[in-house]
């Protein structure tokens, strides 16, 4: 095996490459800090921008495996030390970058953009980490490391996503899930793969406690899937390269996302820096995190100019793939913010409710954590940080149908603003046309 990726320590206390699957480990073995994954870029950039450009857009939604896929299409920047027969892919990313023109022309902001992450296997931008993380399994399994089973804490959407790829790739998965506080479809996706399903009676930051220590306890058979392990990072960066790519190679203004465990902000920066350390870009775009104000930990540090961080217990919210207090990837996400001159912006209830309804009417179907960021971009916008001529892109982190409920409930309640019932009616052509006013 060579070095051209490898992991390195996220606190920076020594230069020393690890190898990626000798053994299993999460942590600098001198500080405990979080670990990286460190690509040899200097490798890399002996390729001219122009090939790489090239090669990525021709592997697009071809068959030659694995490359058709959104993740693997990239996977000399991703994880090149998988064997190709390791990899478990369903094909993830290549989600549509949908132009939001009448939301955007409601909003005055004409250059809005939706990444649909969500139009995916298991539903949201969960998969993208998921096929690197599997698939690094798969490879250390076949090296000879003694992992029995994969596991997650979940607010939902992870534990899906793991429960989908290991069931695929014949390994057995174990997913925490805190009790009564997912959705009823999040809770069938893993019952349906056959995963081993732990409903605890905590949060999801008990759960995510309990994995860590059952995963970290010395030679345990199990091995951990949460995005504090930098390989489903590796994966979910390719949002920012596909988005560029989608572009024709152009950096949007803004990149509006949802954040929880704050992984995902994490990896958007890792891909725009790829692109940048790459020679494919230059310019850098300003990121802004969503957080619902019922679970804002970040927003909170973001007050303090990133100076303090204190979790919290976060609050019951709609938003409940991001209700999380505790975020496991607070540092590196800070790391980002501070490069991509970002901002955090909250929503309550009532904004997340009506900037997920509000999108619904032009087109789209959002999940609550994309009527998060809707609802940041409003903020922006009113606030003239976001401008008209500024092209934004808002990344959909689910689909909306894991939470039918909470349209439901919205519909079916008294004071949304775009609210909508069925009308029941005689079956007659003259009930039809009264019923319409036509
Ligand atoms: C996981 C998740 C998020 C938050 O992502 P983090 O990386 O935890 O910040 C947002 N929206 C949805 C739908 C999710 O499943
Ligand atoms: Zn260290």
């Amino acid at each position: 095996m060579g070095d051209a990726s490898f992991f390195y320590c996220s606190q920076g206390c020594s230069s020393e490459k690890l190898e990626l699957f000798r053994e299993v480990r999460y942590r600098c073995p001198r500080c405990q800090g979080l670990l990286e994954v460190g690509h040899d870029l200097d490798a890399l950039k002996s390729t001219p921008p122009e090939v790489w450009k090239a090669t990525f857009d021709a592997r697009v939604g071809r068959t030659e495996w694995p490359f058709g896929s959104g993740v693997w299409g990239k996977k000399e920047w991703v994880c090149p030390e998988i064997d190709d027969n390791n990899i478990t892919s369903f094909f993830e990313g290549n989600s549509n970058l949908f132009w939001a023109a009448r939301l955007g022309a409601e909003l005055g902001v004409e250059d809005l953009w939706i990444k649909l992450c969500g139009n995916s296997h298991t539903g949201s931008f969960k998969d993208l980490g998921m096929t690197v993380l599997v698939s690094a399994v798969a490879e250390m399994r076949s090296r000879g490391l003694p992992i029995q089973a994969i596991a997650c804490a979940s607010t939902g959407d992870t534990s899906a996503a793991l429960a989908a790829y290991a069931a695929a790739a014949n390994i057995p998965s174990v997913v925490f899930l805190p009790e009564n506080k997912i959705t009823p479809a999040q809770l069938t996706q893993p019952l349906a793969h056959g995963a081993r399903v732990l409903s605890i009676r905590s949060d999801f930051d008990g759960c995510m406690a309990l994995v860590k220590a059952v995963a970290e306890k010395p030679e345990s058979p199990i091995y951990l899937a949460n995005s504090m392990n930098p390989l489903r990072i590796e994966g979910q960066k390719t949002v920012a390269i596909e988005m560029v790519q989608q572009f024709d190679w152009r950096v949007p203004d803004w990149v509006i996302i949802p954040g929880g465990n704050l992984g995902n902000v994490s990896a958007l920066g890792a891909g725009f820096d790829m692109l940048e350390a790459m020679g494919i870009t230059t310019k850098r775009p300003r990121i802004c995190v969503g957080q619902a104000e019922r679970a804002n930990p970040l927003y909170r540090s973001f007050l303090t100019g990133f100076a303090e961080f204190e979790p919290i217990e976060a609050q019951e919210t709609a938003a409940s793939a991001i209700r999380i207090g505790n975020p496991v990837s607070i540092h590196r996400a800070i790391k980002s913010l501070r490069r991509y001159d970002g901002v955090v912006e909250q929503a309550t209830e009532d904004e997340l409710n009506e900037a997920a309804a509000r999108g619904d009417k032009t087109g789209l179907f959002n999940c609550p954590h994309t009527g998060v960021a809707l609802a940041a971009l409003e903020k922006l916008i009113a606030r003239g940080l976001v401008e008209r001529h500024h092209r934004v892109v808002v990344v959909s982190t689910a689909h909306g149908l894991k939470f039918s409920e909470f349209k439901a409930n919205y519909h079916g309640g008294t004071v949304g603003n775009y609210r909508n019932q069925p009308l029941s009616i005689e079956a007659t052509p003259e009930a039809v046309f009264k019923a319409l006013g036509l």
